[in-house]
């Protein structure tokens, strides 16, 4: 998932490069499908050494073909193709009676066993060190897992009911996952795909639990208990789900599971499951505003309908060898974040000042990125599997389906309300597709259902909406969208220092030349794409070159020594140059009548106009 998004927005924005969130998950058809009486695998993850970050899986195959495939997903939590069998240090198998098999590689995720008759024993061992989210990690701290990236599973028999058990647990350990646990200790899944959709924690963590909406929930925090306080999270919970919830008018769910971690060092990103969240936020964050809490927790929770339930039928079923295109992220990830900013309005954790910040800020992002006007909010979900690479992040390659997507759901709440007469709201374009998708064991057609959804809640034909802004790339006309509430899109225009170019440095490694703006005066002094930057003003180039670089003013003089790509040194010398800069602030309009005052109170709420109010009678 590595398209950073800023989930940090109203007062945090300095997170942005940290924090990230993203986005998928397994989950399945399980939902809409009842379990298959097959009988699957029972899987035991022994956690055999935690210095060496080295778990050691066994998969036991009942009776059945004398020729199994088992296959690792290559990918899981974020839509990259990460391969996780990178990490498996060997595979063997054994009949019951413990008379070896033979194990085939087929491709770098996939084995073949042969002689499984009467079954097979398949064990393997794994490397597990990757921290977050998204991530499978076991140290001598715990052991957070997501099992789609270290538990393999049967080809022929995805879909059949399995159990696992976890083995070699330090004793003052426990374990915390939403998956149901058996009397004997080993807990069920009715498919592979539900099990890798139950993150698993095992170590020792403080929980607490509280009851809302008819639901319980769980609260499991594995930090430094100086780090937090668990009645202040337990109260902005509460808070949360009773908000999304009743904008929902739905509750599909009798358990739900918050896990959090709060490291001290670098973290930031949550991962949506169908019952449960698994969240990372650093542990300085937290301390100074609850904001970023309660921002990615409201965007997590409202996922459980949106990607979890409601899901594209482009995602499903789940292919686990090679990446799931999808048009569909924008809706799926990005109007989850539109729905996070109601979610906190409806909670009171947040105003209608912060909100309006915030959409400001989301445009400027937007706007700011020359690429919006080549790349599609669609093409954007789609090359989601490029953005662990650093060119394809530039702002005149790519937009973030996050950005353009949360901003498209508000344009599309404010379109359905003009086209219904405030008779409707994005919240019923949610809950028809929750009715209708969702609740129906179904999945929608992408953009196009999302259309279907909002045309049939307005009785309007919304494709010039979809035609323009999501499949295309015209430019969004802010101010039509915002009159009906009252508000209007100022830009502003500021000089800001301009070096002219664009350098990339990556902790203590060297400075590099990135891009050289064409025309500048860095360009006229001989500075080159690929040159790397020794010196700056004198100094050996470190940790504080880029804040000297930013107090330059226009006009000041820049001294560099740069080594070419070659290798030969040279001393440049430039004027810092300027550029505008521009930033985008909603504001009221000059006269705001008492219509769309009205408009206006109800899109905060999330909600319809009442038929009385409508028409102007109080
Ligand atoms: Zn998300």
């Amino acid at each position: 998932m590595n398209l950073v998004r800023p989930i940090v927005r109203y007062a945090f924005r300095f997170l942005q490069l940290t924090i990230c969130a993203i986005i998928l998950a397994v989950s399945s058809n399980a939902y809409a499908q009842a379990p298959s009486a097959q009988s699957g695998a029972s899987y035991t993850v022994a956690l055999t050494s935690p210095e060496q970050h080295l778990v050691e899986v066994q998969i036991i195959l009942p009776a059945g073909a004398a020729q199994r495939e088992l296959q690792l997903p290559v990918w899981n939590a974020l839509y990259q193709v990460r391969d996780f069998a990178q990490y498996i240090n060997w595979v063997r198998a054994k009949d019951r009676s413990g008379k070896p098999l033979a194990v085939r590689e087929l491709d770098k995720s996939r084995w073949q066993i042969q002689g499984a008759v009467t079954g097979a024993i398949v064990e393997y061992q794994i490397y597990v060190d990757s921290p977050g989210p998204f991530g499978a990690q076991f140290n001598p701290h715990h052991a957070f897992l997501n099992l789609a990236q270290i538990l393999m599973y049967p080809v022929d028999a995805r879909s059949a009911p399995l159990t696992v058990r976890f083995a070699q647990i330090p004793d003052d350990w426990h374990i915390a996952t939403p998956l149901t646990r058996s009397e004997g200790g080993e807990f069920s899944a009715a498919n592979y795909d539900r099990l890798v959709d139950s993150p698993v924690e095992i170590g020792n963590f403080e929980e607490s639990d509280f009851d809302e909406a008819g639901a319980h929930f769980r609260v499991i925090v594995d930090a430094d208990p100086t780090d937090y306080d668990m009645a202040k999270l337990v109260a902005a919970l509460h808070k949360i789900t009773a908000a999304a919830t009743s904008w929902m008018n739905d509750r599909p769910f009798d358990t739900y599971m918050f896990l959090y971690h709060f490291p001290r060092g670098p973290a930031g990103g949550g991962m949506e499951h169908a019952c449960a969240t698994a969240i990372d936020l650093n542990a300085d964050v937290l301390k100074q505003s609850l904001y970023p809490f309660t921002s990615v927790t409201s965007h997590e929770f409202f996922h459980l309908w949106n990607v979890k339930r409601i899901r594209p039928q482009t995602l499903e079923p789940i292919d686990y060898t090679k990446e799931n295109y999808t048009r569909a992220l924008w809706f799926s990830e990005g109007v989850t974040s539109t729905a996070e900013g109601i979610i906190q309005l409806r909670a009171g954790l947040i105003d209608e000042k912060q909100y309006l910040t915030g959409l400001g800020e989301g445009i400027t992002e937007l706007e700011r990125r020359p690429a919006h006007l080549t790349q599609s909010a669609e093409e954007s979900s789609l090359d989601a599997w490029l953005e662990s690479n650093g060119y394809y992040r530039r702002p005149e390659r790519s937009i973030s389906y996050y950005n353009k997507g949360e901003l498209l759901g508000v344009m599309l709440d404010l379109a359905v309300r003009d086209a219904s007469h405030g008779a409707a709201s994005l919240r019923e374009v949610l809950e028809w597709m929750n009715a209708n998708y969702a609740k129906q064991g179904r999945f929608f057609n992408d953009s196009e259902g999302v259309r279907e959804a909002a045309e049939a809640v307005t009785h309007a034909d919304l494709s010039s909406f979809f035609t323009k802004y999501v499949a295309g790339t015209e430019e969004i006309p802010w101010n039509d969208f915002f009159r009906s509430v009252g508000l209007r899109v100022d830009a502003l225009a500021k000089t800001v220092p301009d070096a002219g170019f664009i350098a990339s440095r990556n902790f203590d490694g060297p400075m590099s030349v990135a891009a050289v703006t064409s025309g500048s005066d860095a360009e006229h002094a001989g500075l080159q794409v690929g040159d790397t930057i020794v010196e700056m003003q004198g100094k050996p180039v470190g940790q504080e070159s880029r804040q000297e670089l930013a107090r330059l003013n226009p006009g000041d003089t820049l001294t560099v020594k740069v080594r070419s790509r070659r290798g030969n040194e040279r001393e440049l010398k430039w004027k810092i140059g300027s550029r505008q800069e521009i930033s985008y602030v909603i504001k009221d309009l000059d006269q705001v009548t008492a219509e769309q005052r009205a408009r206006r109170a109800a899109w905060l709420k999330g909600e319809a106009q009442p038929a009385a109010k409508r028409t102007g009678v109080e």
